[in-house]
């Protein structure tokens, strides 16, 4: 079932500490069940993706966002015969290290500790969550994941020097990362490009005479649904239209990835780790297509004035609470204040933000910075009545 160049679970480096096999599971499938228990994947549910709460709840949250991006990459990962567990357990994790507010609180955090001479990076936030602030046995501390999902936490999206992070030197840096890590990149690509779409039309931020007009690919899509389902009522259109986008995307990724295998005449586990470039991604047509859907979606939804309210909320209350318990240590929870005597106070206030949920910062808020003057948004009309 398994390609040569897939990772085989009996051929892992292995973890941290060494544990007895189990007699069900093997050693990924017992990471993605990991990460699924771990507080941190939990509080995912009350982290915004690009809609606060205020909306609705029918919007995507950054669990339901973990959710489908895991469900694409499952299905991506199949059928390049890659190894499903490994790919799922680092859908799952990807976005564990996102601080709440989504883009505009991971914005603020990184801002406030580059004015301490420092960096906030989610991807590197996820590694310290699951190698040390999930405390869930009595042996280690962390989860004690094996060092391919470890790897994929930190090189799914980028790739860090080893100048500049001494401390990862160990994940084999000069080396791609499996196919399985690459795959993630794409599919949370996949995910929220139309994810966001769906969701800014369902908000009425997007109108559909705006989106057929700012992405090609809908349109051309759009009016072939409008041909098969003319009296369809619009937001139906509007989902087999997405529907068609999402699959072409799916498949692209797919054919695109297995092409370059050949072309590159890949065999081997080896061969990937030490190819030129990543392997994993889209043909140049479809490549454009979606930084197309990319760039519609900054210029019309990320970055609308709709919602530029709650991302001026946002960086007020990171950059205020921040700047309270530098000055205020005290009033930390005892555990961060022990943290402190060993860490920078910086990164230890940091390390506290960044795992909190949208709700809880803004009630801390609340209590130390006495702010409750943010911007409400209109509950929108659903598209549909149901
Ligand atoms: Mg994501």
């Amino acid at each position: 079932m398994l390609a040569g160049y897939a990772v085989n679970v009996q051929r892992s480096r292995g973890r941290r500490f060494p544990e007895s096999p189990h007699p069900y599971r093997n050693d990924f499938q017992r990471d993605r069940d990991r990460v699924i228990h771990a507080r941190a994947f939990r509080r995912l549910e009350a982290k915004t993706q690009v809609f606060t709460r205020r909306y609705s709840d029918h919007f995507r949250n950054r669990l339901t966002h973990t959710i489908e991006v895991a469900q694409i990459t499952r299905t991506i990962a199949a059928a390049l015969h890659l190894n499903v567990d490994l790919a799922e357990a680092l859908a799952l994790v990807h976005d564990i290290g996102h601080p709440p507010f989504g883009h505009a609180g991971e914005k603020s955090l990184d801002a406030v500790m580059r004015s301490h001479g420092s960096f906030f990076d989610h991807n590197l936030h996820a590694l310290r969550i699951v190698e040390d602030f999930e405390q869930r046995y009595a042996a280690f501390r962390g989860l004690n994941l094996t060092f391919e999902v470890r790897e994929g936490i930190v090189k799914h999206s980028r790739d860090y020097s080893s100048a500049d992070h001494p401390e990862l030197a160990e994940y084999l840096l000069v080396q791609r990362p499996p196919l399985e890590a690459q795959l993630v990149d794409w599919t949370d690509e996949i995910g929220y490009c139309t994810a966001d779409l769906d969701d800014g039309f369902e908000s009425h931020l997007l109108t559909l005479p705006q989106i057929r007009g700012g992405v090609p690919v809908f349109d051309r899509f759009f009016r072939k649904v409008e041909n098969t389902y003319p009296d369809a009522p619009e937001k139906l259109q509007f989902n087999e239209a997405l529907k068609l986008v999402f699959n072409r995307l799916a498949g692209d990724l797919i054919e695109n990835t297995q092409a370059r295998i050949q072309q590159e005449g890949i065999q081997t586990l080896a061969d990937i780790r030490e190819s030129k470039t990543r392997l994993a991604g889209f043909s140049a047509e479809v490549e454009s297509e979606r930084s197309q859907i990319k760039q519609f979606l900054y210029d019309h939804l990320y970055y609308s004035p709709s919602l530029a309210g709650e991302k001026d909320d946002a960086e007020r209350i990171v950059t205020e609470l921040f700047a309270f318990w530098l000055e205020n240590p005290s009033a930390l929870p005892q555990n961060y204040r022990d943290k402190a005597g060993q860490e920078a106070l910086p990164r230890v206030v940091c390390d506290y933000i960044a795992g909190m949920t949208d709700h809880f910062i803004i009630e801390q808020h609340e209590k130390y910075c006495g702010g409750n003057n943010f911007h409400s948004a209109q509950i929108p009309q659903t598209r549909l009545q149901t």
